[in-house]
């Protein structure tokens, strides 16, 4: 069969838009939107927390002239705009690890604002006991530091991500040494590495059992100390300053309240570092300290940067539970005072207030078993038995031994009563850290130009589903560091305005309402902040399931909904900032990422163990993304959007602002394109070369048959399009057509090997590009041809691959399907490496899509066994991940072996799946529905209709931009505008590269 398929793969990618579907597209869960007048209460369309600063976002009227942003300014405050400004070259978030380790670094390069909203050492880091993990020993190498850290993560990790992170850790280590950081030593002089669970190997350096204050110490030293860094301790960072250059949005800094002057600061600055930290605090119970609110992931959220993987929280399984101790803490504690881990690696026994110990029931390493399985365990017994914490018993041990291994914790029990060489330690699980955060790509890039992020609120891939212990101070290090010479290449190529400060509204500070009604709002808040927790403990804890996430997401809607109607019957207007209302909307925002997270993954991996999906699928091991909301822009278009978004969306999509000044500062200028690929791509090669598809393909958009396996655009068009270069001719075409900006020299089901469904595989496509080479150079200046000098830099796209996989499933066995990849690969990187003689250096290719969510794949499938939740094909799905993980590895190895190339692997398997399991909530017909377009020389008897599952489908269709399907085999002009939407910007990208920017990363 003839059957040329979608490729591309990677990601599951959940849409953050489970609140919309809940209540019917009324609310929009904390997303960015540009400046809004609101007419009447805003509560009728729109709330506070997830609109209120839209005003951030630059209007039109503020074009930057080109003069004024070339000013170079060094450090400066300016009272203009009725408050204060600052200047800096880059702007640092967050001093934790790695806010104040990339502030070093950068100060070398310009002037440094680092902000921070409480005391300067008040973070996460101050709290880190264990230590950092770093292969440093002899015995131990990357390899298995790696190894230790993909099976933690539960196989959710990104290989590449973590090779780095293991790679360079040990540097990072020798740094901050060097920095003057004091580390323990053993007796031979040498650090002393310890070992911890899940670790093979010793690797963890620390300092007693103080590791991270050790580290803030040092660092802190070294920042007071650096007179291109200035410090605002107390500025709590409200949102980021947004603009937009073209289809990018680009962040010129941060709002902040000075919570000791209750003054609006504003932070312009050439390039900003966002290093928030976690959201411990969506939780009543968490060891994280009172700043970590979420702010940062919310922040990025607001302005439209891509999230991922925020189902992910770790949860510590033994935390003291004050209220089990005998005189209880006079203040409630802001964070929870951790149990250590290793209380049970010396023989702590857990026991149920029944004093029956229950472990071993859970598992055979009963309390040496993993933190996830013992924190699941004792959640276990608590809800069992209505009890609010267990019992953790170690008096058994002698009396000097668990004094010398727990002075800390023996101390502070002892202050309250408790005597843990004679009595066991209540305890309780306790948030602990995220996993997820904002999307990062190799140098803490994010798909927001001139806005990095570094450590607990990143999400790089590192971690997966799980964190191996003290992973995380490691990655904070590690890309702290990389993500310095992106920022300093940006820096160079923007400029700060001293005009633009004038340009987004200023937030104020309530000073109108008057104390008692401050005080009651803050009390009110106070409440609600309780009550968010509670939820989120209750529903979305460390055991879930979906009723319980729909309760959470519906419970916190109803919350917030409640709160913000509260604050605005009080007088609050909009543009009112106070740090209880901001910390709320924020962790409003942390905890509806989660949920909307947890929603999406129907399995249970890693930390997100749901009871009903309790096993692992292979299917889903991607991760959930939670796109931009301005992803949704070019949708409007397509009338996707209606009764699912609502029109709340569609309003803040039409009001988006365009600064145009800096366009094409940054992108790339791609003269021509030249695609290889399938009849995903083909833009009519098949036709010009076997006959013309015959009706209905391609008539509904160019309204003759244009020989496309759909009813419209490809994404290869949408591809184009964003590049700003005419739609691609196909090669085989040739007569009359324009081949200036290069030419297409995909067909219809083509693969890469010989002996597939097409004679015109890679190879052939690739001579045919070699030829139209030496031709065009013959006959230069043509008009319609482009110029030599234009080979070297087009950009190269691929979208081949899945007939491979098909037309192996229909003459072998699965066996020998997945037998064939690697040599399919290899052919497929012959076939780069010749582009690459001929000059080729930016390649952009997309992965295989889910080859068994199509509905001919469904159709012919006759094993109902081998569905999975979406009723797509599950061997077929898993071969073709096969094909994207190994089609992965070879782009890196081949990045090494050309040194002058630029490769960006594009996850386009996510986002068709993604569009295929949530399509009827995105406003198309059920995803098994097809067309009856025909493909060329097959058809699916539409006459007859398909039955699948006691379902009809194949109806002819009235109305094609509802459908994903055009024939059962290829995606309709609706669907490749979905997923163009979601690839071309970066969303997917591995380092999170738009299309515009894939000359980058040589
Ligand atoms: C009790 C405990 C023990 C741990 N033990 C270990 C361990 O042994 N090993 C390990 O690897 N990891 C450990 N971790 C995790 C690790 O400490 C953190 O993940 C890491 O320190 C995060 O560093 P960071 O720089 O990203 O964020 P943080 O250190 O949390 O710093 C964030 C900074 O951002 C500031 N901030 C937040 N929001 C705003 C805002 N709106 N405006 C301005 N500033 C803001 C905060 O005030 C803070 O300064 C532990 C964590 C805890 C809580």
């Amino acid at each position: 069969m003839a059957a040329s398929v979608a490729t591309g793969s990677s990601n599951l990618h959940s849409g953050f838009n489970t609140s919309r579907r809940l209540q019917g597209g009324r609310q929009l869960a904390c997303t960015n939107s540009p400046a809004l007048s609101f007419n009447g209460w805003l509560h009728k369309d729109l709330s506070w927390s997830q609109v209120a600063f839209k005003v951030l976002e630059m209007p039109k009227k503020c074009n930057l002239s080109q003069s004024a942003v070339t000013r170079r300014l060094s450090v400066s405050s300016c009272i203009g705009d009725g408050g204060s400004t600052k200047y800096f070259d880059f702007a640092v978030i967050g001093s934790g690890v790695a806010g104040l380790r990339y502030a070093l670094e950068v100060a070398k390069h310009g002037t440094v604002a680092v902000i921070t909203k409480a005391e300067l050492h008040e973070s996460n880091t101050n709290y880190a006991q264990g230590g950092v993990s770093a292969v440093l020993c002899p015995k131990d190498s990357v390899e298995s530091h790696m190894q230790d850290t993909i099976v933690a993560g539960a196989y959710l990790c990104d290989e590449e991500t973590v090779r780095v992170v293991c790679t360079e850790g040990p540097e990072r280590i020798r740094e901050l040494i060097a920095m003057g950081a004091m580390f323990d030593h053993g007796e031979d002089g040498n650090l002393h590495l310890a070992r911890e669970g899940g670790h093979s190997h010793r690797r963890i350096v620390h300092a007693a059992d103080m590791t991270g204050r050790e580290i803030e110490r040092a660092l802190l030293q070294a920042v007071i100390n650096d007179p291109n860094i200035s410090v605002f301790q107390h500025h709590f960072a409200i949102d980021l300053l947004t603009s937009q250059d073209g289809p990018d949005t680009v962040c010129r800094g941060v709002d902040t309240l000075n919570t000791e002057t209750q003054e609006v600061v504003r932070f312009l600055s050439r390039v900003t570092l966002l290093a928030s930290g976690g959201a411990g605090h969506i939780y009543p119970c968490t060891t994280n300290p009172l700043v970590a609110t979420g702010d940062g992931m919310a922040m990025a959220h607001r302005a439209q940067a891509v999230i991922s993987n925020m189902e992910f929280v770790q949860f510590h399984p033994t935390a003291l539970a004050d209220e089990g101790l005998p005189i209880k803490p006079k203040k409630a504690r802001e964070n929870a005072f951790l149990i250590s881990e290793a209380v049970r690696g010396d023989g702590g026994i857990l026991y149920n207030l029944s004093m029956e110990r229950f472990m071993p029931k859970y598992d055979e390493r009963a309390e040496l078993a993993p933190r996830d399985v013992v924190a699941r365990a004792i959640d276990d017994q608590l809800k069992k038995h209505n009890d609010t914490y267990v019992l953790l018993d170690i008096s058994h041990t002698p009396r000097e031994k668990i004094l010398s291994h727990f002075p800390n914790i023996a101390a502070e029990c002892l202050q309250h009563g408790l005597d843990i060489t004679r009595q066991p330690i209540p305890v309780v699980p306790a948030a602990h850290y995220m996993c997820g955060g904002v999307r990062a790509g190799l140098e803490g890039e994010t798909n927001v130009r001139g806005l990095y992020v570094a450590g607990e609120v990143a999400c790089t891939g590192l971690h997966g589903a799980n964190r191996l212990a003290s992973n995380s101070l490691l990655e904070a290090l590690v890309f702290a560091r990389r993500a310095v010479q992106p920022s300093i290449d940006h820096k160079k190529s923007s400029s700060l305005d001293l005009s633009a400060s004038s340009c987004w509204a200023r937030p104020v500070v309530p000073n109108a309402l008057g104390t008692d009604t401050m005080d009651t709002i803050l009390g009110k808040t106070e409440e609600v902040r309780r009550e968010l927790q509670s939820i989120m403990w209750r529903y979305v804890g460390i055991v879930r399931s979906t009723t319980m996430l729909k309760t959470a997401l519906e419970r916190v809607d109803e919350l917030e909904t409640q709160w913000e109607k509260f604050l605005f019957e009080q007088g609050w207007k909009q543009t009112m900032v106070a740090l209880e209302a901001c910390e709320m909307r924020n962790l409003f925002c942390s905890a509806k990422l989660v949920v909307g997270s947890a929603m999406a993954r129907q399995e249970s991996r890693g930390l997100h163990y749901t009871i009903d999906f309790p096993h692992v699928q292979e299917s889903m091991r991607l991760p959930t993304v939670i796109f931009p909301s301005a992803a949704v822009n070019e949708m409007d278009s397509m009338k996707l959007l209606v009764g699912v978004f609502g029109t709340l969306v569609l309003k803040m999509v039409t009001d988006v602002t365009l600064v145009g000044s800096h366009a094409d500062v940054r992108n790339c200028k791609f003269p021509a394109m030249y695609n290889f690929g399938d009849s995903n791509s083909d833009t009519g090669g098949i036709s010009a070369a076997l006959g013309e598809i015959p009706p209905p393909n391609g008539e509904t958009f160019f309204g003759h048959p244009s020989g496309r396996s759909c009813d419209g655009r490809l994404i290869i068009d949408f591809i184009a399009e964003r590049l700003k270069l005419p739609y691609l001719s196909a090669y085989l075409d040739s007569v009359g057509t324009d081949f200036r900006h290069g030419a297409n020299f995909a067909t219809g089901g083509s693969s890469i090997r010989p002996g597939g469904y097409s004679p015109f595989h890679l190879g052939v496509q690739i001579s045919q590009f070699k030829q139209f080479k030496a031709r065009t150079n013959r006959l230069r200046n043509q008009r319609h041809l482009p110029r030599e000098v234009e080979f070297s830099k087009a950009l190269y796209t691929f979208e081949i691959g899945q007939n491979d996989l098909a037309y192996g499933f229909q003459h072998s066995s699965e066996e020998d399907v997945w037998k064939s990849i690697p040599d399919i690969l290899n052919q497929f990187a012959e076939a780069v490496k010749q582009l690459y003689k001929e000059g080729a250096k930016f390649f952009w290719v997309h992965n295989t899509g889910p080859l068994g969510c199509l509905p001919y794949s469904v159709i012919y499938n006759s094993d109902p066994n081998n569905l999975d939740g979406n009723g797509c094909v599950k061997s077929r799905n898993n071969a073709a991940q096969e094909f994207n993980r190994q089609l992965e590895r070879k782009l890196s190895q081949l990045k090494e072996q050309l040194p002058r190339s630029s490769f960006t692997y594009v996850d386009v398997y996510s986002a068709k799946y993604r569009l295929i399991s949530t399509a009827e909530n995105q406003g198309f017909v059920h995803p098994m529905e097809f067309c009856c377009g025909s493909y060329y020389g097959y058809h699916i008897d539409c006459g007859k209709k398909a039955v699948v599952n006691g379902t009809v489908y194949g109806n002819p269709c009235t109305d094609p931009s509802r459908h994903v399907s055009w024939d059962g085999v290829h995606y309709s002009e609706a669907a490749n505008l979905w997923v163009a939407n979601r690839i071309l910007n970066g969303s997917l990208s591995r380092r999170a590269v738009s299309v515009q920017e894939a000359c980058k990363h040589i």
